[in-house]
């Protein structure tokens, strides 16, 4: 077993600063400690053993990525990681004592970063469904749960024997989130009736635990529907009801199972409800999503840049390989801008990923409305330097066999989901002009 146990050995900072057309930006920036890159050389090796050799499985959606994460969690002991984490903090809890950390993976915030970068560029679906389960469902169980609801599933969620789904998208509410949400729940004696659909759902058609946010019906018509109260509850496979759909045919991301979820009737129990009660807090549905989204957010500069990582690495070694007119096409300046560009972007998302682990190492948490920036310029970023890679490998770039292709339809995903980049404009301004 490629035991790594992440030890935060951090250099000191030094200082940088970056210009490209669009971006001007200083960060104290941290390096990689030797530590991560250990680990991040133990990963790659995984990821060229047991992924690389499975990527067309993956991405025509025959083959689920859920037992290759069990086997990357086992390769590096992350499983045993964060089952010890979690009944440390859990243990604390019960103690009395503010606990924080027992729905992650329990390494270095540097190590969950690499992991995120390193599987992005060869298979995003993979590390987003990863993501997905650990970040959003365990996170938000962790978040809002009692103490007996993080007893009951986080353990199975954060070792990965579990998948977890997070679903609040319908198809009349998209970025409406909450006020065009059409799943209802009433209640029943002491449970619960819960009716309505669910669409675009990482890990829906798989999913073992599911956490749904549906609207409050209490029966009063003078309540306007887009006003009323949100709860957070928590399914389980196989509920009466519970019906969970194929995987859809997505344009890209095709190793993360994506669908539809359907609500007929579920009766669901009180201890199903985040917090138990409607009057402790916990279980409001607009306040949890929103703690969810800064993370998120950050997540996918992570993405982003182990797509432009990619796609460089990929494009240095085809501008050398490719001849024509007698010579490199890396010789011809045209060629040389793109690389330039694509380098540019890599500098700027890695310098807003380090700030971000920094941050979160110095407890001073990165606010909504940055988090919002940084995952509008990185996926942009990821997303221009891949249609860049294809356009540099010519022909083949736009054939599978080369790989970018993949890259730009992946990339493409992160301007979509985790609020669609029209939505972030929104949160970045109202951060702006609050001030
Ligand atoms: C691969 C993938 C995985 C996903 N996984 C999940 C998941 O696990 N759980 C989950 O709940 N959801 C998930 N989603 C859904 C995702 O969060 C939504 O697709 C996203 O929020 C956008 O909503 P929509 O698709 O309904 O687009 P719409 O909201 O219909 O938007 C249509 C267009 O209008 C724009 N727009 C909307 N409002 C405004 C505005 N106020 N100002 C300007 N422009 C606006 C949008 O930016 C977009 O360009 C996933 C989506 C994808 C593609």
């Amino acid at each position: 077993m490629l035991a790594v146990r992440a030890v935060s050995v951090w250099p000191q900072p030094t200082r940088s600063v970056y210009r490209n057309r669009n971006v001007f930006y200083i960060s104290g920036m941290y390096e990689w400690s030797d530590t991560d890159l250990m680990f991040r050389d133990a990963l790659r090796g995984f990821i060229e053993k047991e992924i690389r050799p499975h990527v067309d499985r993956l991405e025509s959606g025959e083959l689920p990525p859920y037992d290759i994460i069990r086997k990357l969690y086992s390769a590096f002991g992350i499983d045993e990681m964060a089952r010890e984490s979690l009944e440390r903090a859990l243990a604390k809890e019960e103690a009395g004592e503010k606990s924080s950390g027992s729905g992650g993976m329990g390494g270095s915030p540097g190590m969950a970063a690499l992991l995120n970068i390193e599987i992005a560029g060869i298979s995003l679906g993979l590390v987003a469904s990863l993501g997905v389960s650990l970040g959003l469902t365990a996170g938000t169980i962790r978040s809002r749960g009692t103490l007996a609801q993080k007893k009951r599933w986080l353990p199975e969620l954060v070792t990965f024997e579990k998948v977890g789904a997070w679903a609040i998208t319908e198809p009349d509410s998209g970025s409406d989130a909450f006020g065009g949400m059409k799943t209802t729940v009433r209640r029943d004696g002491e449970d619960y009736i819960l009716n309505g659909q669910k669409t675009f759902i990482t890990n829906g058609p798989y999913a073992d635990v599911i956490i749904v946010y549906a609207k409050l019906d209490e029966g009063d018509a003078s309540v306007d529907r887009r006003d009323r109260k949100v709860l957070v509850f928590v399914l389980d496979k196989g509920m009466e009801g519970l019906t969970q759909s194929p995987p859809f045919k997505k344009m890209g991301m095709n190793s993360s199972p994506t669908g539809e979820l359907f609500f007929d009737n579920v009766r669901i129990t009180r201890d199903r409800l985040l917090g138990e009660t409607e009057e402790s807090g916990k279980s409001d549905g607009k306040d949890s999503a929103k703690e969810s989204f800064a993370a998120e957010r950050i997540g996918i500069a992570y993405l982003s840049l182990g797509i432009i990582e990619r796609c460089l690495e990929l494009c240095v070694e085809y501008s050398h390989s490719r001849k024509l007119w007698g010579s490199e096409i890396g010789r011809f300046q045209l060629i040389q801008l793109k690389l330039a560009e694509m380098e540019i972007a890599r500098v700027n998302v890695r310098n807003m990923v380090f700030s971000a682990i920094e941050r979160a190492q110095a407890g001073k948490p990165v606010s909504l409305s940055e988090a919002s920036a940084m995952k509008l310029y990185s996926s942009r970023a990821a997303t221009d330097v891949a249609m860049e890679a294809v356009q540099l490998f010519g022909g083949n770039g736009y054939m599978a066999e080369y790989r970018v292709e993949q890259l730009a339809r992946d990339a493409k995903s992160l301007m979509i989901y985790a609020g669609s980049n029209e939505i972030q404009v929104t949160h970045i301004a109202k951060g702006l002009l609050a001030r």
